[in-house]
């Protein structure tokens, strides 16, 4: 997936897009020009509203850097959102065949991971870029498993989060088991 990069004109924050999430934006703000030149974020416009002076913007953003789940959340649900359909579009199978080849190909993308790391055991040298391709692969199946069993990425990372969470509270993060 290729991206771009937009800095807020308000926060000086950069953010990468989806090229696909980019061109929506592009048609939003008229034509790229002015999308460069005026891109503000939700999260700041949401400040602006309130009577917030771009300084003052500026100190709050930067203070809630490490928040999650990140300063601009709606601009991010609508990407995952973009990229559900993104991945939805490139389905060439239906049913179970779909389901039998996402899951291959989830267990397949995931071997890819492992066979980039283990040249760096090997060569002792390695490609940053290649390694998150293949974790991107990994992650188009995991949308697509997620498509079919009416999750989304969002919905995923809130359960994922809530296990882990209720495990480090019990006490129970290593070990065993799905239920703990
Ligand atoms: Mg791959």
């Amino acid at each position: 997936m290729s991206s771009r990069k937009i800095i807020c004109a308000v926060s000086g924050k950069s953010y990468t897009f989806a090229k696909d999430y980019f061109d929506k934006k592009v048609t939003e703000y008229g034509d790229e020009d002015s999308l460069k030149k005026y891109f503000i974020t939700r999260k700041v416009k949401g400040y602006l509203n309130k009577g917030y002076s771009v300084q003052e913007i500026r100190n709050i953003v930067s203070a809630d850097d490490d928040s999650l789940p990140g300063a601009d959340s709606q601009d991010m649900k609508d990407m995952i959102d973009m990229y559900s359909q993104f991945v939805e579009d490139k389905m060439i199978t239906k049913g179970r065949e779909r389901l039998i080849e996402n899951a291959l190909g989830l267990t397949g993308e995931a071997g890819e991971v492992s066979e980039k790391i283990k040249k760096l055991f090997r060569d002792n040298r390695i490609d940053d870029d290649a390694v998150l391709k293949e974790l991107g692969d990994v992650l188009f199946y995991t949308v697509a498993l997620s498509n079919i069993f009416g999750g989304s990425l969002v919905k995923i990372i809130e359960l994922n989060m809530e296990k882990l969470n209720a495990r480090v509270k019990n006490g129970t993060l290593q070990g065993s088991g799905d239920n703990r």
